[in-house]
């Protein structure tokens, strides 16, 4: 489930407000998503691998994090790399290799 949007990586493209499927985010005042029907959200990852500046984090869980929960705090997400790494594993964004790309992938699609 969407936890977080760091307003320190948002760069306010309004992507993430676009993918979503369930219309999660609002706009903020200041361009920023705000997370305004968190309850709606459906764990799909599409905000998260879309974003081009990996600001945002879902969650694995299936309901929201609960009170200090690190899944919703900012600061030890971004301390172990948790912020897109969802988008890491696709393989999108500057640098990566497309997961289509990458030999395990490839090894997958053998064992089928
Ligand atoms: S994970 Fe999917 S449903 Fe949830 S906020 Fe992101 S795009 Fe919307
Ligand atoms: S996609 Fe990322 S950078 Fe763009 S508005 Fe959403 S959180 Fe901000």
């Amino acid at each position: 489930m969407i936890e977080v949007v760091s307003k320190d990586r948002c760069v306010a493209c309004d992507v993430c407000i676009k993918v979503c499927p369930t219309d999660v985010f609002e706009r903020g005042a200041d361009g920023v998503p705000v997370i305004a029907r968190q309850t709606d959200c459906q764990t799909c990852f599409m905000c998260e691998v879309y974003c081009p500046t990996d600001a945002l984090y879902v969650s694995p869980l299936a309901g929201p994090a609960p009170e200090g929960s690190p899944h919703a705090d900012e600061q030890a997400l971004l301390a172990g790399g948790a912020f897109g790494a969802y988008r890491e594993v696709v393989g999108w964004g500057r640098g990566r290799t497309p997961g289509s790309r990458r030999d395990e992938n490839h090894l997958f699609r053998q064992r089928l």
